[in-house]
């Protein structure tokens, strides 16, 4: 094209071939070619982005894996028996990171050498940690061949948690700063960077493996709680509570060890527990005392748990309407389709479905209606709070209770220690209530 003399040319060439090359490199750059993993470029940057985005309410943490006895391996056999050992020790921390938790899937990268990095976001991030560490541990330390020769491999773990204004580089550093004392400290263990979070992922690991002790010797059981019609004081049902009978188990509260339960995945088998036990129970109680049981989400959708109910309802169906479930506010709230549909399944087969803890979620009336729940329990920070003078707790039980009614929903006041707040609910139209004041959890259901 001329104009004024000037001579403009265009060249036209593919470049399709040269974008996907470019692509290739900066995918390899990112990725580790012996593992086809991540690599700890990937992991800084992965890192970096879920520094940024984190809720409030989560923290990360990175664990640096380090492979104990590599070099031995390779100076001794061969650089490609190591590089099997580093390839099958990959896989055994896959499995082990696979298999555990319930919130995000952890992230893992290989390290340089003889590293795999772990990194992972939840609320507990150093109790959550050490439980996964403790997991790796576990899962790679399984026979191997390598080279004709049979090994143990073991890794030596370094934890990071994250600080308010921790960097990704911060955390990778003190992270392999905790990974040398592990080796230091004679290998196939894990050390955090701080000891705060040390001595509290110690007392989670303590916990788990009470709750471990106690599922092998028997020592959980439901004890029951009576649920009375407000204005009688008659009693309605039960609410089963489980309870640790160990002599040494000081966890007195459910509160201190279900966290760590849940964590571990343990909790489906507690409740399985409590499960079978209010069965039976059941079929001894007169007819209509109703007993209701307290279920983490992740039971909810757990077959081994669900079939079991249903067997149970199948063989007695004269239990139909006398086994609620509660599944508290908050899980409901974020329950997926695959639970609706589990939960509108075991509604249909005569199990009553009750929104526990009422009150301290963040429900939306369009979420209720859309749940096939039968009834509401008000939280009893409510209760407590309904003779404080200020006012607050009050209006806000009238309008839950305005809620159950509108929607034709039973309710149930929890916590209920004192007549003046007995008095106050049945104002207000409460329906049933439980708490101290009708009675405290015993082991058997007291009539
Ligand atoms: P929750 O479902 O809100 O259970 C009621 C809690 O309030 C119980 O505590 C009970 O002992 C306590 N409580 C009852 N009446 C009163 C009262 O008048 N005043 C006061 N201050 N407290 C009262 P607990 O037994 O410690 O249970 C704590 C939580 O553990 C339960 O809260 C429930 O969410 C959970 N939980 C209990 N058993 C199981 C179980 O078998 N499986 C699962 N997944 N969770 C369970
Ligand atoms: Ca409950
Ligand atoms: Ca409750």
């Amino acid at each position: 094209v001329a104009s004024d003399g000037v001579w403009e040319i265009l060249a036209i060439r593919d470049i399709q071939r040269e974008v996907e090359a470019r692509e290739e490199v900066s995918r390899m750059a990112l990725q580790d070619p012996l593992t086809s993993r991540p690599n700890a470029a990937a992991a800084v940057e992965h890192l970096t982005e879920c520094l940024g985005a984190a809720p409030d309410d989560t923290r990360e943490a990175v664990l640096i894996v380090g492979i104990d006895g590599l070099r031995t391996v390779n100076e001794a056999w061969s650089l490609s028996a190591g590089d099997r050992l580093i390839v099958e020790v990959g896989v055994r921390v896959d499995d082990a990171v696979t298999a555990g938790g319930n919130g995000p899937a952890p992230f893992v990268a290989r390290g340089p050498g003889d590293e795999f990095i772990v990194e992972f976001s939840s609320r507990d991030a150093a109790g959550d940690a050490a439980l996964l560490a403790d997991s790796i541990r576990d899962s790679v330390r399984r026979p191997l061949r390598v080279a004709d020769q049979a090994l143990v491999p073991t890794v030596s773990i370094g934890i990071a948690v994250a600080e308010d204004t921790t960097t990704a580089s911060a955390m990778l550093r003190d992270a392999a700063a905790a990974l040398q004392r592990a080796k230091a400290n004679g290998r196939d263990r894990h050390e955090f960077s701080d000891t705060g979070a040390a001595d509290r992922a110690q007392e989670r690991l303590r916990v788990a493996s009470l709750i471990r002790e106690g599922l092998r010797d028997d020592s959980f059981a439901p004890w029951y709680q009576p649920i009375v019609a407000l204005r009688s004081g008659r009693i309605v049902g039960y609410e089963a509570l489980i309870r640790c009978s160990r002599p040494d188990c000081e966890l007195t509260s459910p509160d201190v060890y279900l966290p760590v339960a849940e964590a571990t995945g343990l909790v489906a088998d507690l409740d399985r527990l409590v499960l079978r036990q209010v069965g039976r129970t059941l079929l001894e109680l007169p007819a209509p005392l109703t007993i209701a049981v307290n279920l983490s989400p992740r039971t909810l959708v757990d077959p081994s748990y669900t079939d079991e109910l249903v067997a149970f309802l199948d063989e007695y169906p004269a239990m139909r309407g006398r086994l609620i479930l509660e599944v508290t506010e908050t899980a409901l709230m974020t329950v997926t389709d695959d639970v609706l549909a589990v939960a509108a399944d075991l509604v249909a087969r005569g199990v009553e479905l009750y929104a526990d803890d009422f009150g301290t979620g963040y429900s939306s009336i369009t979420h209720l209606r859309d749940l096939p729940i039968a009834g509401l329990k008000l939280d009893r920070s409510f209760t407590a709070e309904l003779t404080s003078g200020d006012g607050t707790s009050e209006r806000l039980s009238r309008a839950m209770i305005g809620l159950a009614e509108g929607m034709g929903l039973d309710s149930v006041a929890e916590g209920v220690e004192t007549r003046e707040q007995a008095a106050i609910l049945i104002a207000q139209g409460w329906r049933h209530a439980q708490g101290w004041l009708y009675g405290r959890p015993a082991p058997h259901p007291v009539q």
